[in-house]
C-alpha cells in the first residue's frame, strides 16, 4: 500500500503512515496516534537498556556460552535493528453460564419378581449446570501477522514481565546511535476487543462441551476492564560466520536471548558422528559381554544409544542449531 507523509503534531518530524495503520507513532518523539490523527494517549511500553556496544557483549557471550566443540571464530555482526513490537493488553471479567447433560452408563442391580439378582447396563443423563467466572488478560500482536524473528516468544514475555510495563517515555527507549522502528499497528483497540472476546466466547464454550456430551446454553458475559497499548523492544542481529547469515533476537528490556541460530561447524559435525559411532560400538560390546548375564541390560543401554543417538546424528545433519 502507498505511504502518506503526515507531519508529527508534537514534534514535527515526517510521519510515514499506510491505510492499514490503525495506530501509528511518530519515529522521533514516539507520540501515538490513532487512525484519525488525534493524540493516543494509552501508550505503555517496556523500557529498553540496551544499546550497540551491550549487544556485541550479549552476541559475544552467547557465541561463546554456544560454540562448545564447534570452534566458531571470527563471526562478523552484520546488522543490527531495534525494533518496537506492538501489543494489545485486554483485561476483562467473563462470567458464562452454561446447561447440559452428561451421558454415560452405569451398571444397576434388581432384584427380578422370582427373586434372583439381575444386573444391567443402564444409560444416565445427568443435567449439568454450572458458571466459569474469571478475571483475566489476554494479550495480542497488534498485527495480523509478522515475520520478525523470534516473536512468538514475546507474548509469554510480556505475561511474566507485566510489573517492567510503564507509560510510554522516549527518554526510556532511546540509544544515541540508533533509532528504534516502530512495526505498524494493524488492529485498534476496538478490534482488539472484538478479538478477545471471541476468543474468549471460543474457549469458554470449549471448556464447557468438556464437561457435557451436549450444552443446551451457553451464555457469556464480559465486561472490559482496561485496554493498553504497548510496545516491547526486541533487538534483531544478523551475524555472519563462513558466508552464511545467522539471526539472533534479544530482548530489550532485560538484555536475554529471545531466540537465537548458531552454526553447526564442521567440526562440529565430525563430534557428533564420532559420538554416534562410538555409542553403537560401546552398545555392542556392552550387550556381548553383559547381555547375557542380565535380562535388563540390553534393554538399558539400548534405550540409552537410541536417546542419544537420536540427538547426535540429528546434530550431524541439520544446518544450525537455534537456541531459546
Ligand atoms: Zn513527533
Amino acid at each position: 500500500m502507498s505511504a502518506i507523509q503526515l507531519k508529527c503534531k508534537i514534534c514535527g518530524a515526517p510521519i510515514d503512515i499506510t491505510p492499514e495503520d490503525a495506530v501509528y507513532n511518530c519515529n522521533s518523539c514516539g507520540q501515538a496516534f490513532t487512525a484519525d490523527g488525534k493524540t493516543f494517549e494509552n501508550h505503555y511500553f517496556f523500557p529498553n537498556i540496551l544499546n550497540k556496544d551491550k549487544i556485541h557483549e550479549i552476541i559475544s557471550k552467547f557465541i561463546k556460552k554456544n560454540s562448545f566443540l564447534r570452534g566458531i571464530k571470527d563471526y562478523s555482526i552484520k546488522s543490527i535493528m531495534p525494533i518496537l513490537l506492538p501489543f494489545w493488553i485486554v483485561k476483562t471479567q467473563a462470567n458464562t453460564h452454561f446447561l447440559g447433560y452428561l451421558k454415560y452408563s452405569e451398571t444397576r442391580t434388581r432384584r427380578t419378581s422370582s427373586g434372583s439378582i439381575k444386573s444391567e447396563s443402564v444409560t444416565v443423563y445427568k443435567p449439568i449446570e454450572e458458571d466459569i467466572n474469571e478475571e483475566r488478560t489476554d494479550i495480542i500482536l497488534a498485527r495480523r501477522a509478522t515475520t520478525i524473528f523470534g516473536y512468538k516468544k514475546v507474548k509469554k514475555l510480556i505475561e511474566e514481565n507485566m510489573q517492567n510495563m510503564v507509560h510510554f517515555d522516549i527518554d526510556l527507549l532511546k540509544d544515541k546511535e540508533q533509532e528504534f522502528q516502530y512495526l505498524s499497528t494493524e488492529f485498534s483497540d476496538i478490534d482488539a476487543n472484538q478479538l478477545i472476546k471471541t476468543k474468549i466466547f471460543d474457549e469458554h464454550r470449549a471448556r464447557a462441551e468438556k464437561k457435557c456430551t451436549k450444552v443446551f446454553d451457553c451464555y457469556t458475559q464480559i465486561s472490559f476492564l482496561g485496554t493498553f497499548f504497548t510496545h516491547f523492544p526486541v533487538w534483531e542481529v544478523e551475524y555472519d560466520f563462513k558466508g552464511e547469515t545467522y539471526r539472533v533476537a534479544i530482548n530489550g528490556n532485560t538484555g536475554e536471548i529471545i531466540k537465537g541460530e548458531i552454526p553447526v561447524t564442521k567440526l562440529f559435525r565430525i563430534v557428533n558422528f564420532s559420538i554416534s559411532i562410538l555409542l553403537i560400538v560401546g552398545g555392542v560390546l556392552i550387550n556381548f559381554f553383559y547381555g547375557k548375564s542380565a535380562g535388563f541390560v540390553p534393554w538399558v543401554t539400548g534405550g540409552i544409544v537410541t536417546f542419544t543417538l537420536f540427538f547426535t546424528v540429528n546434530n550431524t545433519f541439520k544446518p544450525m542449531s537455534v537456541v531459546d
